[in-house]
């Protein structure tokens, strides 16, 4: 007998949009079949007439709450418990965090990473891994070749930053160089890894910052002009020049500008594994909505941009020139979230998690004519693909997971926090919103049935990842 079918809706799956029936025994997919062809009772039937049925969202960028070295204002965001239940009442089933890898004793990498997903047994509601972070000052000749080891440990995504934070006291300082970028991709390319990489030009950023505080521009809504166009446009640029030098996949984190896309779209219409992440974020808003009163509730790192910035980000994830929309989730109250009022103390980080499936639903199916096949890669085949879960997650299809996300196509809302479990506010907050996640299964197991909640924090599970060959030699779309 199996476990569960989830019958009749709509199925995207890696090779077409139909009718079909979904069979579930255990923890993973057995069967993908033509309605009435099954031949076998369930424990369980799911009945999903008038439904879109679509893999778990995979969530390529979030920093959970610890070890929370990076806050001006104490440990004040989110924790894996807060942040995972939202993703998994979103539509959500797999996440990502960022360990840092290098320490300043110089210590091992993979013990840093093991300490830091230690962190998160019984506290996780759905699967998860980290980015391994390489943070300037200790990243040595000693440490970048244990990438390999991170690798065959099944951690094959290396973060690093291109520029520093806001100059402000005591900040910790994460950019690399070029020459350290080098021998990282020299590492990745050989031993099958992908940098995922925060491109700012910090000569730029940091001199903006000082231009910024002569012409007394220090509102928080300058930001846009000091993490400028020209600056992503600079390190895009440079960063793809070395990948295509040494032959490492890359991309692009929080592609916030036209010009990033054009230049990941530019090195890509050559055959180069280069690729880019944008964030709901900066789809939904732009600079005019910094001049809001509490404005600084749509910043995050490096910023929200013009209005033509943001068509160009969504025309990116049509074409393919993006291919992972994620949210840089961080969870934060109110008033954290718009204590920070200056160019240099505004709080990064945004609580878009739980919306982002239904949103990017809403805008680009609804509103703009994305196919559901379309949609599935931007939200969870890709990132699968990119970040090395894939056909494992991101696909239903038999012998994947049975991470499956319900959505009811039927469901006209305008966002309250009524609807949503993290937090005491929501950039989104009024949005309107066409189709909602109302069925979550994870590994088999039914976590979230019309408004009923059966996860639990011992749920979650470190997944180890391993990046196809294929996906490191040529872009994916
Ligand atoms: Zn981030």
């Amino acid at each position: 007998m199996l476990d569960l079918v989830i019958k009749g809706g709509r199925v995207v799956t890696p090779t077409g949009v139909g009718e079909w029936d979904v069979a579930v025994q255990g923890e993973r997919i057995v069967g993908v079949m033509l309605p009435g062809s099954l031949n076998e009772d369930a424990q369980k039937t799911i009945d999903a007439t008038g439904k879109i049925v679509v893999p778990g969202g995979i969530e390529a960028h979030t920093h959970v709450g610890f070890p929370h070295r990076d806050q001006i204002w104490g440990n004040v965001t989110a924790g894996p418990e807060d942040l995972s239940l939202a993703a998994l009442w979103g539509g959500t089933t797999t996440m990502m965090d960022f360990a840092i890898a290098t320490q300043p004793d110089g210590g091992d990498v993979l013990e840093a990473v093991h300490r830091h997903t230690d962190l998160f047994k019984d506290r996780m509601y759905i699967d998860y891994s980290v980015h391994c972070s390489f943070h300037g000052p200790s990243t040595t000749t000693r440490n970048i070749p244990q990438i390999k080891d991170l690798i065959s440990a099944g951690f094959p995504s290396i973060k690093v930053y291109t520029t520093n934070h806001a100059p402000r006291p005591n900040r910790p300082i994460t950019m690399i160089s070029t020459g350290q970028l080098v021998s990282i991709m020299e590492q990745t390319a050989q031993h099958g890894g992908i940098v995922a990489i925060h491109a700012e030009d910090d000569e730029i950023v940091q001199w903006n910052y000082e231009v910024a505080r002569e012409k007394e521009e220090w509102a928080w809504y300058y930001l846009p002009e000091i993490r400028s166009n020209l600056s992503e446009d600079l390190a895009v640029r440079r960063t793809i020049r070395v990948a295509e030098h040494t032959g490492s996949a890359m991309y692009i984190v929080h592609t916030s500008a036209k010009e990033g896309v054009n230049a990941i779209a530019e090195s890509r219409s050559k055959g180069f594994p280069v690729d880019g992440e944008t964030i709901l974020l900066y789809c939904s808003f732009n600079s005019e909505n910094y001049k809001e009163p509490d404005g600084m509730k749509y910043h995050t790192y490096p910023s929200t941009k013009s209005e033509g910035d943001r068509l160009r980000l969504w025309d990116g994830l049509m074409r393919g020139d993006l291919n992972i929309l994620a949210t840089d989730a961080i969870g934060t109250s109110y008033e954290d979230k718009t204590r920070g009022r200056t160019v240099v103390d505004v709080q990064g980080g945004n609580i878009g998690i739980e919306i982002r499936m239904a949103v990017a639903y809403s805008e680009a199916v609804v509103q703009q004519g994305m196919s559901l096949e379309r949609y599935v890669a931007i939200t969870s085949a890709n990132p699968a693909k990119l970040l090395g879960f894939y056909p494992r997650k991101g696909a239903i299809a038999p012998g994947s997971d049975a991470d499956i996300t319900i959505i009811d196509p039927s469901v006209k809302k305008t966002l309250t926090m009524k609807d949503l479990h993290l937090g005491d506010y929501n950039p989104w907050e009024g949005w309107p919103v066409e189709g909602w996640p109302t069925v979550v299964t994870l590994r088999g197991k039914v976590m979230v049935e019309n408004g009923a909640f059966m996860g639990s924090p011992a749920d979650g599970r470190l997944i180890p990842r391993k990046i196809d060959p294929s996906v490191l030699k040529r872009p994916i779309v």
